[in-house]
């Protein structure tokens, strides 16, 4: 497949990167890619950023057959722009493209594709402390149908924005609503892709959370509503003596790249980190009995998140007196300077865009 680049004519302006939110600005170019039953995937191309036109009966907007991926280029201080694990992205990709009866793609040639549309993006990419590009690969069902069936054609598309600093006023603990009256994902169910659709299933619980004054919901089993799952688009670590403990991979909970890093990290620390079932009882009772120490989320948007307050019932508990963590601090910290290539990748995680 050759991929070709047709550059944008007019040019927007690329704003201060000490002065971003999230998600809000895009960039000059975006990849695109099509299939078709016929020609596979075909017509990979970067061009100028532009609407999609579809018609309304265009099936991803009836049937939700869609995936994404969620993924950061970091500009260090020498001026190179690299990616964390894109391709353990792409890899989650095609397992998010099999459950949701989606093609397969390249992983490979999505990789060279990214990078090919980051070098073109390059002066995107931001320098100020703790800001990012975000990546946002996306494939959608594009026949014109009504009639529940997998889609035959797709579109895949990549589109890039740059990100500010997830904690602009410093390293926050969150506060987090276990519910018991919602469900976001059971077994055998989507839980395990990226897809929209378990976002759209998570919304009315983040309502009723956000209307108490909770940011998140903690989900638990959507069988018993008893073992923990995860939170909103973050994996959940509770740090119990000196053990972390993570909820394994159950199939119904994401697997999330962040996640991983920080069990692989941890055990290069001589940390015990364990997957296993975990019930929100024996969260509760770890902190009444005092050995609950941490609990924070991990994700590519916020790396890690800090919890400091956890509401269940009527039970409201403060983690680590509200305050951040010592483990979540240094994971944080052992994290982004990887990331930032501040310090040395001896993971194999960093993969280069653009050396300087
Ligand atoms: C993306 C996502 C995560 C975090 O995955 P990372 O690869 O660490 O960014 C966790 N849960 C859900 C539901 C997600 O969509």
């Amino acid at each position: 497949m050759q991929l070709t680049i047709k550059k944008a004519d007019k040019f927007k302006p690329v704003p201060d990167s000490s002065a971003l939110s999230f998600g809000t600005i895009f960039t000059d170019h975006m990849f695109n890619m099509d299939y078709s039953p016929e020609k596979g995937w075909h017509n990979p191309r970067i061009e100028p950023y532009m609407p999609i036109m579809m018609e309304p009966s265009t099936m991803v907007l009836h049937y939700g057959q869609a995936i994404f991926e969620g993924l950061k280029a970091y500009r260090t201080d020498n001026g190179s722009i690299q990616l964390f694990r894109p391709k353990d992205n792409f890899k989650r990709l095609n397992h998010s493209c099999r459950l949701l009866c989606i093609p397969e793609v390249d992983e490979k040639f999505i990789l060279d594709s990214l990078k090919q549309l980051i070098a073109i993006e390059k002066k995107w990419v931001p320098d100020a402390p703790g800001t990012s590009l975000y990546i946002r690969p996306t494939i959608i069902a594009m026949d014109p149908f009504l009639g529940v069936r997998a889609s035959h054609t797709y579109r895949l598309f990549i589109i890039l924005s740059p990100v500010g600093a997830y904690y602009s006023a410093g390293f926050n603990p969150v506060k987090i609503l276990v519910t018991k009256d919602h469900v976001r994902a059971v077994r055998g169910g989507l839980g395990e892709a990226k897809t929209p659709a378990n976002y759209a299933a998570s919304l009315y619980a983040g309502e009723v959370a956000h209307k108490q004054g909770y940011t998140q919901v903690l989900w638990l089993d959507g069988v018993e509503q008893k073992y923990i799952e995860e939170v909103g688009s973050m994996n959940i670590f509770f740090v119990v003596n000196d053990e972390i403990i993570t909820p394994a991979l159950n199939g119904s909970i994401l697997s999330g790249i962040t996640r991983d890093s920080v069990i692989a990290l941890s055990g290069s620390w001589g940390i015990n980190a364990l997957e296993r079932r975990i019930s929100i009882d024996e969260v509760m009772d770890a902190h009444f009995s005092g050995k609950l120490k941490e609990v924070f989320g991990s994700g590519t948007a916020a790396v890690i998140s800090p919890v400091g307050e956890l509401k269940y019932g009527d039970k409201i508990i403060a983690v680590s007196d509200g305050q951040v963590g010592p483990i979540a601090n240094k994971l944080f910290k052992a994290l982004t300077d990887i990331q930032y290539g501040k310090e040395k990748d001896t993971m194999g995680w960093i993969e280069q865009v653009i050396t300087s």
